[in-house]
């Protein structure tokens, strides 16, 4: 099969490099643009990460080797070169719209990782095992915006994906209230430990924004298309607090929910162990297990569990009855992979299979 062209907007940053090492042997999307800012366009990839090459594994030597291309300067150059783009951009979100926007006006579908198109209500946001149906929504947004080929559907913030999936397979025990407080790593900053002395042997109980995304995004993603947009629900009423510390990559949250129909701790686990609705269309990045249950009561632990499934998985553990809420658990996610590129790459499998890409 021949494989998809597709450039990544953004492709020297933090979650730029996952989408690198993530789409490396990919089996039907080919990297054919790495972009980012004027100050990396013009270089090898190669030089333009070295000293701030994060991940892992080398550079793969097909991608070291291609040019810089600029995301705003080559538009129309990237344009030609790609079937879709994954869009990875850290800039001010009225910039980021304009370029998506201009991306999608010449035909080329954008899976965005940022938050700038989140609350359009003609632009889906997806975790593909909760949501796949709100893709459903494109046909009204190329109406709306006077697109034929070209869409934008996002993925939602990092730190909402250790605990949506858990929820979600809850959603049937009615939640009515839940407060969760999300343990966040530095990479979900774009940084390292190395490279923030001040998070170091710290935490600091404040990321800007992330709050409101952390209420509010759940809404959107369980809500229904309806007349022509994505209604959010209502409930449960969700409180976050969100707070940065010393972890390298994965972000933990701690989850106390009340229900309108209070479930057992059984009915709890088995609804997380069996929830899967993605399973049957074995689509490439899709985890064997979505959501892993410890049942030992020091995990999921962040270093030791949040590359579960490849960094795909979620897991939750300590589950446990609350004194004022119904249940509290843990759960976690690994923020770039699942949270970001690996999160993204599913969504564009997902468009692939139901016929979009
Ligand atoms: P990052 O490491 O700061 O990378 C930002 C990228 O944007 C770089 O490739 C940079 O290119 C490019 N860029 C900056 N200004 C530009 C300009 N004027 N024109 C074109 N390209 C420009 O950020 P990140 O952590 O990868 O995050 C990227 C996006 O993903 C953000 O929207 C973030 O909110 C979202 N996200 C991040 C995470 C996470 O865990 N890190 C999780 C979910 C979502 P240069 O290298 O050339 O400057």
């Amino acid at each position: 099969m021949k494989k998809i062209p597709v450039g990544i907007l953004g492709a020297t940053g933090m979650v730029g490099q996952r989408f690198i090492t993530l789409l490396q042997n990919h089996p039907w999307f080919e990297i054919s643009v790495v972009a980012a800012s004027p100050k990396s366009a013009g270089k090898k990839y190669k030089e333009a990460v070295k000293g701030r090459w994060i991940i892992k594994e080398t550079i793969p030597s097909r991608i070291a080797n291609l040019n810089v291309d600029s995301v705003e300067d080559d538009l129309d150059k990237i344009a030609k070169k790609v079937s879709f783009v994954f869009s990875a951009l850290d800039l001010e979100k009225e910039k980021i719209r304009e370029i998506e926007n201009n991306f999608a006006s010449r035909g080329i579908p954008v899976v965005s990782n940022n938050s700038a198109h989140r609350w359009s209500k003609d632009v889906p946001v997806i975790i593909p095992e909760i949501n796949p149906g709100h893709l459903s929504i494109i046909k009204q947004q190329q109406k709306n915006r006077g697109w034929k080929q070209g869409f934008i559907a996002v993925k939602p913030n990092c730190s909402i994906q250790s605990y949506v999936p858990l929820l979600t397979p809850l959603l049937k025990f009615q939640p009515k209230k839940v407060i969760v407080t999300t343990l966040q790593a530095v990479s979900g900053a774009g940084k390292t430990l190395k490279g923030w002395p001040q998070m170091q042997e710290n935490v600091i109980p404040y990321i800007d924004g992330e709050e409101e995304k952390s209420e509010r995004e759940p809404m959107k993603i369980w809500g229904k298309v309806a007349g022509g947009v994505i209604e959010s629900v209502i409930e449960p009423n969700i409180s976050a607090t969100c707070i940065r510390v010393p972890a390298e990559d994965g972000h933990m949250a701690s989850v106390s929910v009340s229900f309108a129909k209070k479930p057992t701790k059984k009915q709890i686990i088995n609804a997380w162990k069996n929830f899967d609705p993605l399973k049957k269309l074995n689509l490439p990045s899709s985890p064997n297990q979505f959501i892993t249950v410890f049942e030992v009561l020091d995990r999921p632990q962040t270093r030791l569990d949040c590359n579960i499934e490849s960094g795909m998985g979620i897991s939750v553990g300590r589950l446990q009855e609350d004194k004022i809420f119904d249940f509290k658990f843990i759960g976690l996610s690994h923020n770039t992979i699942r949270g970001a590129a690996g999160g993204a790459i599913l969504t564009a499998e997902l468009l692939k299979t139901k016929g979009y890409l």
